[in-house]
């Protein structure tokens, strides 16, 4: 066992504050590392204020976590002490199902075990996640970094940036395609950078006109403000592709428009509430598609972080101590990040 410093929320209302935890002693095929950076994920936040109504109290989130591996289990062979490596959204899954086999984990029929708020396959406690000073994984969940990406901006890929990967590449995002992001935050600024890396044409739908110039610096080649609706009309019936990583309930029938006969429309974005159902002709005349996805495996996730280790593709990251984080969240909520938070933990380890 070794004491852990940490930031938890005890319950939905309460702000985070240091706490205390006991990572577990080592198993065979554990990898231990020193978090060195955390991203922050809006769905840290969602979960710390139980707005998915399924949060364990209390709550370590984190799952955008890069480390540098400081112990490792007898029968480690992937990882060594030194490497540094990432850890996403998943520590542990069946293994055996059709999914697992499939190398798609986070899709586990006997379900996956979240990096926090999640449940030990073997001891039945909870999971506590990266905002800590130090995180244990199995070998198979712990992903190699690329050695040329500065590794604060690498720690973002690991949710964000495979959460957008994921459904472009399901959805053969490419040359030829023309490819929608909606929002222009954590995920959607990956979105952009991931699909412009992929030849695809790019077009970012925001609210926020402030947004416009870095949706082009960061590889948008058009940029739409959706509450606009001659510029939306403009695009009626011309995607191939559309990923919506809208944090808050929303109207989808006027990116449903936009999309071409046979297109997609891609939910990941998984706010409190529910959008309100679509119009059913809009899908239907055109044999359009809404669908969601959920991060991505671990092959792709590694997929992902050696394309952007290629490509030179990281986050753009607003590096702050964990002692910020409670500042960090009200910024999110008001779309004030650029564009993602990343927290420091050497913070908390003075
Ligand atoms: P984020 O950084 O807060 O970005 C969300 C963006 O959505 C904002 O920057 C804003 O973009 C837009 N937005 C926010 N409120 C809006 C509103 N009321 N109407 C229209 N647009 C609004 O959040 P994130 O970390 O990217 O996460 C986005 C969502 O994806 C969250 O719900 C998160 O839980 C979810 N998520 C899902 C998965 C998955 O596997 N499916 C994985 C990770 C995260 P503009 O200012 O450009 O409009
Ligand atoms: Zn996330
Ligand atoms: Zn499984």
């Amino acid at each position: 066992m070794t004491t852990t410093h940490a930031y938890a929320a005890q319950n939905a209302k309460s702000a985070l504050a240091p706490f205390e935890i006991q990572r577990r002693a080592l198993r065979e095929f554990d990898v231990q590392m020193d978090v060195l950076f955390c991203g922050v994920c809006h769905s840290d936040l969602h979960q710390a204020r139980d707005e998915w109504r399924n949060t364990i109290y209390p709550v370590v989130p984190g799952h955008e976590i890069v480390g540098r591996v400081t112990a490792v289990g007898s029968g480690v062979t992937r990882h060594k002490v030194g490497d540094l490596v990432g850890v996403g959204c998943l520590v542990d899954s069946c293994r055996t199902c059709a999914s697992c086999q499939e190398g798609l984990e986070q899709y586990c029929e006997n379900g996956f075990v979240a990096t926090y708020n999640g449940t030990d396959r073997v001891s039945g406690e909870p999971t506590f996640g990266g905002y800590s000073t130090q995180l244990i994984s199995d070998e198979a969940f712990v992903l190699s970094v690329p050695g040329n990406l500065d590794p604060a901006g690498v720690a973002p890929l690991l949710c964000a940036g495979i959460t957008t990967y994921s459904p472009l590449r399901t959805w053969g995002a490419g040359p030829g395609k023309k490819v929608g992001i909606v929002g222009l935050g954590g995920l959607g600024h990956m979105g952009v950078k991931l699909a412009h890396a992929m030849g695809a044409h790019v077009v970012l739908f925001t609210t926020s006109a402030s947004k416009i110039e870095d949706a082009k610096r960061l590889g948008a080649h058009e940029v739409v403000i959706s509450k606009n609706e001659d510029e939306m009309a403009a695009h009626a019936n011309s995607f191939d592709l559309i990923v919506n990583t809208v944090a808050a309930q929303h109207d989808l029938n006027p990116f449903i428009n936009l999309l071409r006969r046979d297109g997609t429309m891609a939910l990941v974005g998984a706010p409190e509430h529910d959008h309100p159902s679509p119009q059913v002709f809009n899908l239907i005349l055109k044999r359009r598609r809404l669908a969601g996805s959920l991060i991505g495996g671990i092959a792709e996730t590694q997929e992902m972080l050696d394309f952007c280790g290629q490509h030179g593709i990281t986050s753009d990251i607003e590096i702050i101590p964990m002692q910020q984080i409670n500042t960090a969240y009200e910024r999110m909520l008001k779309s004030d990040v650029k564009y993602r938070f990343v927290i420091d933990l050497d913070s908390l380890r003075k």
